[in-house]
């Protein structure tokens, strides 16, 4: 087992990593920039260097620093979180080369997945299902209209480089598809230095459901379930909940079975998550990401595992705690991300909040590192904390969240709670009927 990891993160995941890392009994070091000197990650931590100023690259992405920050606090592994360096492969491999251990799979592994075109035709190989589309990148119009005609419009280009919901462009028709392949790849080489871009068909009413699974770093590989991400704005999540409602006990077990199969076949090791489309009872394979994800808690809330305690035994090579078997899905969990955003516009709202008070009570779970006095800084996301409620069942569920809003106070900044308690109230959301676009729709009808 590790001595010292060193956190290369900020936030509430710096938080939830370091928690994991004590009860552990693991010495921590966390990193940070000037702008965060008082953030709680910073003062919970034994130990914390200070990598450079308020941008993230000179500081949370800078490899060199955080290199040198394990060499001087002599720490032996490093937990990346989520975003920043979390799947740079070139960061997994110059870690390896100072013999120090990337929490994480393997700078190959990242890098296939990182390449959705790659990604895809791997997922495609190992069995996974995916959406219909062309078998690499498209360049030339003529191959883009054979394509899409056979396929079937409306389709979708997409940037093999893209992330964050950026380098997409729908065509509803083949007058679309010389524009939309253009901007498409214009935009995809001008944010990601990389112009490929691919064809898929656009589904039009899915659900994102996403399926976590672990390599337990002996080749074989389990899941926990999935997770439903289908509330999002601008392709960012607002809203997570596990089990789906969507989905029952033989969907779960199909899907869940063919995604732990392929990370064994992958001989992957670490957490991961394999993310579909679903419609129509077909799931459609779209990107995997090999990190751990914003919304892992509401998997442990079900399952009662603690998925970064998983991620550091594999890593130190200890294996899992348990086996397909073991692994029991209790009840209901939804999460909702608390931005520091107003809640129609979601235009960021940074500042001091003069007063922060948490929910309580059996199943209610809150992962922040914000606290009353706490000063926003305006670089980095706007996400400050996530609320997880668990209850036996989706009613039960939301019948808790309902009054954990009720008792949450962010005073001083502007967050997305008022939107949550709008969402609890609304029938659509109690029935669990709602699709990727439903979200974007409901606020379009309120402003
Ligand atoms: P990113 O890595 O940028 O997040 P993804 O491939 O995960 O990109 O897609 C993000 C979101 O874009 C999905 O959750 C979905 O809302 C939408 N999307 C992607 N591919 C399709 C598709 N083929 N049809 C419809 N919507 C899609």
């Amino acid at each position: 087992m590790f001595q010292k990891i060193l956190i290369a993160n900020r936030g509430e995941i710096a938080l939830r990593v370091l928690r994991a890392c004590k009860e552990l009994g693991i010495q921590t070091v966390v990193v940070h920039s000037t702008a965060d000197a008082d953030a709680m990650h910073v003062r919970l931590a034994d130990e914390s260097v200070c990598i450079g100023p308020p941008p993230s690259r000179d500081s949370y992405l800078n490899i060199h620093q955080i290199v040198a920050a394990c060499e001087i606090t002599g720490a032996d592994a490093v937990h990346p979180g989520y975003g920043f360096l979390s799947e740079n492969a070139k960061f997994a491999d110059i870690l390896a080369a100072h013999n120090i251990t990337f929490i994480g799979p393997s700078g190959d592994h990242i890098r296939i997945m990182g390449d959705k075109i790659e990604a895809k035709r791997t997922a495609k190989r190992l069995g996974i299902p995916v959406v219909p589309g062309s078998d690499g990148a498209v360049t030339d119009q003529k191959e883009a209209r054979r394509i899409a005609a056979e396929i079937g419009y409306p389709v979708i280009i997409k940037a093999s480089a893209g992330g964050g919901g950026r380098g997409m462009k729908v065509a509803l028709t083949e007058a679309d598809l010389e524009v939309a392949l253009q901007t498409a790849s214009t935009e995809a080489g001008a944010a990601f230095g990389d112009d490929a871009v691919y064809i898929e068909k656009y589904l039009e009413k899915p659900r994102h459901i996403e399926v976590q699974v672990f390599g337990d770093g002996f080749g074989r590989g389990v899941h926990f379930g999935e997770r439903d991400c289908s509330l999002q704005r601008r392709h960012q999540k607002v809203w997570e909940e596990a089990p789906s409602p969507a989905l029952n006990a033989e969907e779960r077990a199909r899907i869940g079975g063919i995604c732990a199969k392929a990370i064994a076949d992958l001989g992957y090791s670490g957490a991961g998550t394999i993310e579909f489309l679903y419609e129509n009872g077909e799931f459609y394979f779209i990107e995997m990401n090999t990190r751990l994800q914003v919304e892992h808690p509401v998997t442990e809330a079900i399952t009662g595992i603690d998925l970064v305690h998983e991620q550091i035994r594999v890593a130190s090579g200890g294996g899992l705690s348990v086996k397909q078997e073991d692994i029991k899905f209790n009840g209901h969990a939804i999460e909702c991300r608390i931005n520091a955003e107003d809640p129609r516009t979601f235009t960021p709202s940074p500042g001091t909040i003069t007063h922060f008070h948490t929910p309580g009570g059996l199943g209610i779970r809150v992962d922040s590192g914000v606290y009353s006095g706490y000063k926003i800084p305006p670089y980095y996301d706007s996400l400050i904390g996530k609320l997880i409620v668990h209850g036996r069942n989706r009613v039960e569920c939301m019948m808790r969240l309902r009054r954990a809003l009720d008792e949450f106070v962010v005073d001083g900044i502007k967050t997305t709670l008022p939107l949550f308690r709008d969402l609890v109230g609304n029938a659509d959301i109690a029935n669990g009927d709602y699709d990727i676009h439903w979200l974007e729709k409901y606020v379009a009808k309120e402003e």
